[in-house]
């Protein structure tokens, strides 16, 4: 990312392509979106002035919307969808457990006239239908956002701070749940398009792979699901602004379990027995040589060994079994299975060699996160649509499950700001609710774009 705020670059995008009915409209004085309470017109473009907060940048109307930017619409329901994003937050669930999360969505999807809410896919998914104005050549474009929260104690403070103990939103889902409401509330509103929209919240996304579930529930196909679109709220990432990539987005996601098993026996008998934890502390230590040794240099892998668990916890017995678990990412399908031949063969042979033996259980988990080419472009357009950029994104290491609908369909994954924030996943972590207008807008813009209106 560049080291420009996102207000200047707004600044610097918007002056050169005011379109020729928004610059004849402003000429009239006629206002295309009320300026927020507190901001201040700038000249008659009213563009938000340098320095302030990025919560109404403003916008040029969107395609299909030339009277009213859809910018506007969703600064006016902030609040609401702030609102929504904080209960979800106070009331956080694991993985497919979304029970209360789940029963919201669809009591709001039906309260806004969704023409279909369905429960229950992939266990505990809500899938919304939303028709257009017109339906020329049935196209169906799907917008996913994840429910699920994390097993962390939080640590925010805030008021709307977890009432559940040991549970938190640490990944931002209770911003993706409610930015997508948010969209499906507009939708189901303005109806603006030729075709329908496919509104999928899926559970269990942090390790449970609810994505794969609910499209091996036969979502895709039971609603004809032509391209999928989906979004991650991403910390130090200027507020509102846009990141993508095609190709290889989000590592795949592997992980392993070892069991290495010697001889226990007393610890000042070492003679008698095989040491599990010698044997052990040298596979960790071999283990680093798979990305250091056997990966080419400018290839990204990650092998972490993040447990190392003795049998016995005593100061006096050699424990006759150690147990390590660990994860291993990768970017490239020839660098997964490498990882996969290297981590076994480095592991059996390094207890070996300490008389001990090694039971792998090598688990291949979520896939590459592959953006698709085209759907890129247009996810990118949309983002810049909203929020005038969208910079090319670095490759991310982490995993999403996204990646199981981007294997089924077309379609693209997008990261947005929010600003300074604790990292994903970590006890401080909270979403940012000023960036739900651009991700409500993109969520929107995504559709009209797509699937214009005649
Ligand atoms: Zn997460
Ligand atoms: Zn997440």
């Amino acid at each position: 990312m560049g080291r420009l705020c996102l207000e200047r670059r707004l600044f610097l995008w918007r002056s050169p392509v005011l379109s020729a009915e928004v610059t004849t409209e402003l000429a009239r004085g006629k206002p295309l979106w009320k300026m927020p309470e507190g901001q201040r017109a700038i000249g008659r473009g009213r563009l938000p002035q340098r320095g302030q907060s990025a919560k109404y940048p403003g916008s040029l109307p969107m395609k299909g919307t030339p009277q009213m930017p859809i910018k506007n619409r969703f600064a006016e329901m902030q609040p609401e969808i702030a609102a929504w994003r904080q209960d979800f937050h106070a009331h956080p669930e694991l993985m497919f457990d979304v029970h209360r999360t789940a029963g919201i969505v669809a009591e709001k999807l039906r309260a806004f006239g969704c023409d279909e809410v369905v429960e229950g896919i992939g266990r505990t998914g809500v899938v919304g239908v939303i028709r257009g104005k017109s339906d020329s050549a049935g196209r169906v474009v799907g917008l996913r956002a994840d429910m699920d929260a994390l097993p962390i104690e939080e640590q925010t403070g805030v008021p709307y701070a977890s009432t559940v103990p040991g549970k938190m939103h640490a990944c931002g889902h209770d911003g993706h749940t409610a930015m997508l409401l948010g969209a499906a509330k507009y939708l189901a509103e303005t109806r603006n398009f030729d075709g329908s929209v496919v509104v999928i919240f899926q559970p269990a996304e942090e390790g449970g792979g609810g994505g794969k579930v609910m499209v091996d529930d036969g979502m895709l196909d039971r609603w004809n699901i032509q391209e999928v679109y989906g979004m991650h709220n991403w910390p130090d990432m200027p507020a509102g602004s846009f990141a993508i990539r095609p190709g290889a987005f989000f590592a795949a996601a592997d992980q392993f379990e070892i069991e290495i098993v010697g001889k226990g026996t007393h610890a000042a008998f070492p003679q008698s027995g095989i040491d599990t934890t010698l044997a052990a502390s040298h596979v960790v230590v071999a283990l680093q040589s798979v990305v250091s040794r056997n990966v080419a240099p400018l290839e990204a892998v990650v092998v972490s060994v993040t447990s190392f668990e003795t049998a016995t916890k005593a100061h006096n017995v050699i424990p006759a079994t150690v147990r390590l678990r660990g994860t291993v990412r990768t970017l490239d399908e020839g660098m997964r299975d490498l990882a996969e031949a290297r981590v076994c063969a480095v592991v059996r042979a390094t207890a070996e060699a300490y008389g001990a033996e090694a039971r792998i259980d090598y688990q291949r988990g979520y896939p590459i996160t592959a953006n698709h080419e085209a759907q890129t472009e247009f996810a990118r357009a949309a983002a810049r649509a909203v929020s005038g950029a969208c910079a090319e994104a670095a490759p991310q290491m982490g995993g999403e499950d996204f990646s199981y609908m981007l294997l089924e369909r077309p379609g693209a994954y997008i990261q947005m700001g929010i600003g300074p924030a604790a990292w994903l996943h970590h006890p401080e972590y909270n979403f940012n609710d000023e960036v739900i207008p651009q991700g409500c807008s993109w969520f929107a813009e995504i559709v009209e774009q797509r699937m214009p209106a005649a």
